[in-house]
């Protein structure tokens, strides 16, 4: 069997090396992809640093996959060698839980031991995952654009489409980076009412350039009290440490904060009972969620804005991002692809 190459992280934190693997053998149901591009999502880096607890050594990360398909198992009749794909996080389900059986698959409850990539992540030259989580890609978006979207898209898609039912609907995206560029498209191209909300005003430009309808500077305290009871909802793109307080009295009474970053919950319970607020989260979306992301997304011409790197400079690209330089996400160039 072929050997592959990848860059792996030893240890906790530890700069990634060159790899060599020896490729797996295909079962019935899965494809080989050969590896042209990868997004470096934040929660790669959560995962080299094991933030999550549960990450295995040694560890390849890389879930914005975009590639061809090389190889196919026996079973598989919904993709032929040479189809342009992508893959995010998830590469299999266990087609047998309550969570499969309902087509939300994102919620299988095998997903975090054995529903990812084999051998390892996209930061290598080939994945193997089950056929039905390589999606066939939108004719006219770019590699790099696609990669961004297999997971940065359909985190920040899933809970949109979801909330969305009513448009005009007031919304404010808490911070204006990798996800929530993205998440401003999309939710300008759902009919929200768009206010981009950022600790950065010297992003006020490029947020209303995504479509937002306003721009709130947080740590404005005048600004943000003239938007006391505003929002239906509140969708949290960003990490860290974040003051909730003030945030939570933009939203109206009934309204949701809605997670899809990591940041730190240090809330005072008081106005979250008072005025009956909902704290929720979004993870991933089903196949469904993600083929109508992708089309979404290609009709209306939603794209992240993308640094492109190769992937021998995936350690440098890991620092670009760690130091918060990244604009806006990061995409690796496999220039070992054939
Ligand atoms: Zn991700
Ligand atoms: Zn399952």
């Amino acid at each position: 069997m072929e050997m592959q190459h990848g860059y792996v992280a030893k240890g906790v934190g530890e700069r990634l090396e060159p790899f060599t693997f020896q490729a797996p053998e295909l079962k019935e149901d899965e494809v080989r992809v050969s590896v042209t591009h990868c997004g470096l999502c934040h929660t790669d880096i959560n995962a080299i640093d094991d933030w999550y607890g549960i990450t295995k050594f040694p560890f390849v990360p890389g879930h914005e996959i975009v590639g061809y398909v090389s190889e196919i198992g026996a079973g598989v009749f919904d993709k032929k060698v040479g189809d342009r794909v992508g893959i995010g996080w998830q590469g299999r389900s266990c087609k047998e839980c309550e969570w499969c059986l309902r087509g939300e698959e994102q919620l299988c409850y095998k997903i975090v031991r054995d529903a990812t990539w084999r051998p390892y992540g996209g930061f290598s030259s080939s994945v193997v995952v089950d056929s039905s989580f390589a999606y066939r890609l939108p004719h006219a978006m770019p590699s790099e654009e696609a990669a961004v979207m297999m997971c940065a898209g359909v985190t920040v898609y899933n809970p949109l489409r979801a909330y969305a039912s009513q448009p005009g609907r007031k919304i404010g995206i808490i911070g204006v980076g990798g996800l929530g560029h993205l998440a401003i498209q999309f939710a300008h191209a759902l009919g929200y009412d768009v206010t981009a909300m950022s600790s950065s005003p010297r992003k006020r430009d490029e947020a209303l350039s995504f479509g937002a309808d306003h721009f709130l500077d947080v740590n404005d305290e005048a600004g943000m009290d003239q938007q006391e009871y505003a929002f239906d909802m509140l969708l949290c793109t960003a990490h860290g440490d974040i003051v909730w307080e003030p945030l939570l009295d933009t939203l109206k009474k009934k309204g949701s904060l809605v997670l899809v970053g990591f940041p730190r919950l240090d809330l005072n319970p008081t106005d979250l009972v008072a005025h009956q607020l909902s704290i929720t989260s979004s993870f991933l979306g089903n196949h469904a969620t993600m083929r109508e992301m992708l089309s979404f997304a290609s009709e209306h011409k939603i794209a992240p804005r993308v640094e492109l790197m190769p992937m021998s400079q995936v350690n440098e690209a890991i620092l670009r991002v760690r130091e918060n330089k990244a604009r806006y996400r990061i995409v690796l160039v496999n220039e070992g692809h054939d």
